[in-house]
């Protein structure tokens, strides 16, 4: 039933029983899609803005649904996020995306330094195994922490600011990388910054998206990255779609870009072609 003013309730109308019958039945297939391997790993380039060579990926989910095709995870992360199955997509992505680049570095070990970033969920965060089974997976994968960058949003962060600075203080001890995610989308996190361990942040699409056409939206990034630069922590730049935007961003020294510009999110054999392809440059 929708919320009223004054604490009263309407009836559910038409359309939003059939949206609450949607997403029942979203549900009920997402429980099942990870018994049947129905989720796939697909990877988007983060380039290094100076010279545009690739230096990682971050891994995406995808739900290949039997009948409604590729669903796009701002769809069912949410719903997966609220009934807890969050958990057990992120434990699978972490997995495969840690396998993915393990299995890269040994068919490219002229190319050592590449990186994958893993999406940590709040839920995922506030998971009291979460710490065991990163080190489990990068142990039983083999793929070395100093490889591995972390992403978390501001919001998560926020859920629990003491607890999961804790965590993270335990997860810099492995020596994995970790990212704050979407940032200037938060409230609070201004005056946490010099608190987080993290390595660098991920300036959001929104922020990215009218800088060559809003010089407020200029001078927002350039001075995230001066305030980053001043705490020594490293900038990405996501959602960069123009060779403006990525011009910009060469002049304010943000060190990373990941956007269409550079490549969509792409399957793990697409992947591979654009290791090959910087390895050739
Ligand atoms: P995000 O972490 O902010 O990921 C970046 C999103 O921006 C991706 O959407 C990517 O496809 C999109 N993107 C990248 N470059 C551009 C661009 O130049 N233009 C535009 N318009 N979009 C761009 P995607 O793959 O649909 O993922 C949406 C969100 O779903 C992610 O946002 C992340 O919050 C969540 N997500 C995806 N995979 C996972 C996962 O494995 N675990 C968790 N917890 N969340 C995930
Ligand atoms: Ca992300
Ligand atoms: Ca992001
Ligand atoms: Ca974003």
């Amino acid at each position: 039933a929708k919320a009223q003013g004054g604490g009263g309730y309407v009836l559910f109308d038409r359309g939003m029983h059939e949206e609450a019958l949607r997403r029942l039945d979203l549900e009920l297939d997402l429980r099942r899609a990870l018994e049947k391997e129905q989720f796939e790993a697909y990877y988007q380039p983060i380039v290094r803005v100076k010279d545009g060579r690739l230096t990682g990926f971050e891994a995406l989910v995808r739900w290949n649904h039997p009948e409604r095709g590729l669903i796009s995870p701002a769809e069912f992360i949410p719903l997966a996020e609220e009934n807890g199955l969050i958990v057990h997509i992120g434990r699978w992505m972490l997995r495969a995306a840690c396998q993915q680049m393990r299995q890269w570095q040994l068919a490219f070990p002229r190319r050592p330094a590449l990186t994958v970033s893993v999406n940590l969920s709040a839920r995922q965060l506030l998971h009291p195994e979460v710490l065991a089974e990163i080190r489990r997976t990068l142990r039983e994968t083999g793929l070395s922490p100093r490889h591995l960058k972390l992403e978390i949003t501001e919001s998560a962060m926020m859920e629990n600011a003491e607890r999961a600075i804790e965590l993270l203080e335990a997860l810099k001890r492995t020596r994995l990388k970790l990212m704050l995610d979407d940032f200037g989308t938060g409230y609070s996190s201004l005056s946490y910054l010099h608190r987080l361990p993290i390595d660098a942040l991920k300036v959001d699409r929104s922020f990215v998206m009218h800088m060559h056409e809003r010089a407020e939206d200029c001078s927002f990034v350039e001075t995230i990255v001066d305030l980053a630069h001043k705490l020594g922590r490293e900038v990405v730049c996501e959602g960069v779609e123009l060779p403006e935007q990525a011009a910009l961003l060469r002049s304010l020294g943000v060190e990373y870009a990941q956007g269409f510009l550079y490549s969509r999110p792409v399957t793990a054999a697409q992947a591979e072609m654009l290791i090959i392809e910087d390895a050739q440059r």
